[in-house]
């Protein structure tokens, strides 16, 4: 399971944090989760929960949010939803080749103490 991974990547980025602090324990964690990211909501809240199990991260809160795809328009410069795989620019018609967010997967923020 993918999720596993990154439930793993996620929670050494957060131990590491919580070691800079001098902190005990990571009681919070924000990520932010692409929609067109391939990754599961509640396939890596679980993995987290399993991965943190003993870990000062153990019982941490988790906010995730979802993202929608995004282009940055080249041409015009605004941002827009990307629906039904549609790349056009609804302001100027331009066509964009790159999606801009809606595939990530970060950790934003977390709160230790
Ligand atoms: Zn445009």
């Amino acid at each position: 399971m993918h999720e596993v991974g990154l439930a793993q990547q996620t929670l050494e980025i957060a131990l590491d944090a919580a070691r800079r602090e001098g902190a005990q324990t990571v009681r919070k964690l924000c990520l932010r989760i692409g929609e067109w990211s391939g990754v599961e909501l509640e396939a890596l809240r679980f993995a987290l929960e399993l991965v943190t199990e003993g870990t000062p991260a153990e019982g941490a809160e988790l906010i995730m949010e979802r993202v929608p795809p995004a282009c940055r328009c080249a041409a015009c410069d605004c941002l827009f939803n990307v629906a039904e795989y549609d790349y056009h620019c609804p302001k100027c018609g331009a066509e964009s080749q790159q999606l801009c967010q809606g595939r990530e997967m970060d950790l934003v923020s977390l709160e230790v103490a």
